[in-house]
């Protein structure tokens, strides 16, 4: 029996005045953005800082000696301490921050500037095939380089259990005295299931590098390298509630060579840092406990909706979508699939209804879905009655 979990109608009111806080929202009331995963919309504190920013002092940084461009340099490196206090970061003096475009270019950063230097011929790494593909392309790229230079390193898949979870168990017995690297994702991105990486370090040992792809996670729940003792973590700022361009590479330096992105990296996106400032602050001072318990909530309404309706399929974990599930939390991801309407066909109906949602393949690696599914992505400005006027049309469609 799934457990169901009670509505926590003790946030309506907060998670109504964050809404508020959205002008793209406000200014479409007859529209749900069901696509944050995708990307998310910005809060009107956000789009102020990067307007007085570009409008008040804009400069490049690290060059020049005036007043507005020495003020962005140090907003910079003001920007790299706000992120640390972000992930809650216990040495921040040994730790590194860099910026980049995204999450793609961060785990490429971390694929091809640092783990060539940290492998032997011989080792193994363990990579997700089911996750986004830009978090296996870049180690598998990797790998390829090294191959060239005579380095061999084996691969090996990171196992997943039934509920789409990461198989622990199964995870233990890959771990050898050459494994060197595992690459996870904290949140799904299609199955929008919790990986549940603070399991990963009992699972790899010591002294195994993790690095996590936290694309989906940050802003959606608390996200402590405190906690989760993994040695990289990269997100991308537009997920975040940033203006997009901006990303972040967190590395704990602990483990391994230094982090350090090779090449001349030229201008940064200072309003993208700035943007993305702002964003880390609105997202602690709402916090991110309440975001996720709002969100988990919408997705267990959506999927305990979806749950009777014969010719919906939904993917990922099926038997603990509740909010106050011990076993996996959806966080603000629910996939499906009609039996008899094709998912394209789906997501231009929904659109037709004012429902913006993602239907294609979602850019998963070899493992994952073979077939196009409807993902429908919720955010704290997202409502009860949104999720309750998508179930009605998807209801409406069942017997079709
Ligand atoms: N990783 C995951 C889990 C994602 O969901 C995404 C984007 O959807 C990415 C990586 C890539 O992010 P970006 O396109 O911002 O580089």
């Amino acid at each position: 029996m799934t457990e169901v979990a009670p509505f926590p109608d003790e946030l309506r009111d907060w998670a109504a005045g964050l809404r508020e806080q959205f002008p793209i929202i406000t200014a479409n009331p007859g529209s749900a953005y069901l696509d944050s995963a995708a990307t998310a919309q910005k809060p009107r504190a956000v789009l102020d800082a990067a307007t007085r920013y570009l409008t008040g002092e804009n400069a490049n940084a690290g060059r020049g000696t005036y007043t507005w461009a020495n003020r962005t340099t140090a907003r910079i490196d003001q920007a790299r301490d706000r992120v640390r206090g972000f992930l809650a970061d216990p040495d921040p003096a040994r730790s590194g921050v860099d910026f980049v475009s995204g999450t793609t270019e961060g785990l490429r950063a971390v694929a091809l500037d640092w783990l060539p230097g940290w492998l032997r011929d011989g080792d193994e790494i363990i990579v997700p095939y089911a996750d986004h593909s830009a978090n296996l392309v870049p180690w598998l790229d990797a790998v390829a380089v090294l191959a060239r230079q005579g380095v061999r390193v084996t691969v090996h898949a990171l196992p997943y259990d039934a509920a789409h979870d990461y198989d622990y168990a199964r995870l233990a017995t890959l771990i050898t005295s050459r494994t060197r690297f595992i690459a996870a994702t904290h949140v799904h991105h299609v199955y929008g299931g919790d990986m549940n990486v603070h399991r990963m370090r009992a699972a790899a040992g010591p002294d195994v590098v993790i690095c996590l792809d936290a694309a989906q996670g940050a802003g959606h729940l608390p996200l402590s390298v405190t906690e989760l003792d993994v040695d990289f973590v990269v997100f991308s700022g537009h997920k975040a509630m940033a203006l997009p361009g901006t990303g972040v590479v967190w590395s704990r330096n602990r483990r391994g060579p230094r982090f350090a992105p090779g090449g001349w990296s030229g201008t940064p996106n200072t309003a993208g840092i700035v943007s993305l400032v702002a964003a880390l602050d609105w997202l602690d001072a709402a916090g991110t406990d309440r975001i996720a318990r709002w969100t988990v909530a919408l997705a267990a309404r959506l999927t305990d909706g979806l749950r009777g309706l014969d010719p919906y399929e939904m993917l990922g974990c099926q038997t603990s979508l509740a909010a106050d599930s011990p076993v996996q939390q959806r966080h603000g991801i629910v996939t499906l699939r009609h039996r008899d309407i094709g998912s394209n066909d789906l997501g231009f109906i929904l659109a037709g209804e004012g429902l913006m949602v993602r239907s294609d393949d979602h850019c998963q690696s070899p493992q994952g879905e073979r077939t196009t599914s409807v993902r429908v992505s919720l955010h704290v400005y997202n409502t009860v009655d949104e999720v309750d006027r998508l179930l009605a049309v998807l209801t409406g469609l069942s017997s079709y």
